[in-house]
């Protein structure tokens, strides 16, 4: 098994309440076993904003982060009702924010706003979990390269530090319904993220590129021998710390 360092995000999209600190705490005293063997592993957990600041304040003996789910793209105060910026999230105790998850992108957000929003989160020094895929008819038209490129091309920039971002690959028409991606095409698309970040940005770096969509325990197994994936952006399957624990534990079964 790898030894490579490899996340496992949970994206709790608009579920939980304060009851649901159990389930992070759980995830936690796990988290905390996992230190002693030699597994390089880090855990993240993205509750809904109206959670982070309880769930941080709650948790003793942290190994995990707690991350967002999306900030507003402007950086300072706005007239922008509903909305927060990066740094509120940041001093209420968010590491991670995902940024460009494909349900925004179908409430009309563009990959030009997903760039500042990248922008305003790497100013306040929050790692970013920056999503990219195809949606089905992208798909079936042979145009899942086309559609990424032009979302790593359009909302990142050289200037940006990759060692701070990390990219989800997460195909729309795979998010929530159980299809996986075919074992050979999930490799070749992470490795053509890999090289084509590499080629437009020129960069010697090679970016972290984890799999999203579907995942669960009953599943993980299909990915072990893709060691191009560097870990998993969880949805459904993260709102329950056993199903979370026990996709770890199966990973590395
Ligand atoms: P899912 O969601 O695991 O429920 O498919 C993944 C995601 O939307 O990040």
């Amino acid at each position: 098994m790898t030894n490579k360092l490899k996340y496992f995000i949970g994206n709790w999209k608009m579920f939980g309440d304060l009851n649901s600190f159990k389930i992070v705490n759980t995830i936690n005293h796990f988290s905390v076993t996992l230190k002693k063997s030699k597994k390089k592993i880090k855990i993240v957990l993205c509750p809904p904003n109206t959670l982070i600041h309880s769930f941080n304040k709650k948790l003793k003996h942290k190994t995990i982060s707690l991350g967002a789910q999306n900030c507003h793209y402007q950086e300072k105060y706005g007239a922008h009702t509903g909305s927060v910026t990066a740094s509120m999230l940041k001093k209420i105790g968010a590491e991670y924010i995902i940024l460009g998850h494909s349900e925004n992108r179908s409430e009309g957000e563009a990959n030009k706003t997903i760039k500042q929003k990248i922008n305003s989160a790497l100013n306040q020094n929050l790692n970013v979990i920056f999503c990219i895929g195809e949606k089905l008819n992208e798909k079936k038209n042979k145009r899942t390269f086309s559609v990424i490129k032009k979302q790593i091309k359009d909302s990142l920039d050289k200037k940006f530090n990759i060692n701070k971002i990390i990219l989800a690959y997460e195909p729309v028409w795979s998010i929530g319904t159980n299809i996986l991606p075919k074992k050979n095409d999930l490799r070749l698309t992470i490795k053509y993220i890999k090289k084509e970040y590499m080629k437009i940005f020129k960069s010697k770096k090679i970016p972290k590129v984890l799999y999203g969509g579907s995942v669960s325990p009953n599943n993980i197994d299909l990915f072990k021998s893709l060691d191009e994936i560097d870990g998993f952006l969880i949805g459904g399957a993260s709102q329950s710390s056993k199903k979370f624990i026990d996709i770890i534990n199966n990973y590395y079964k």
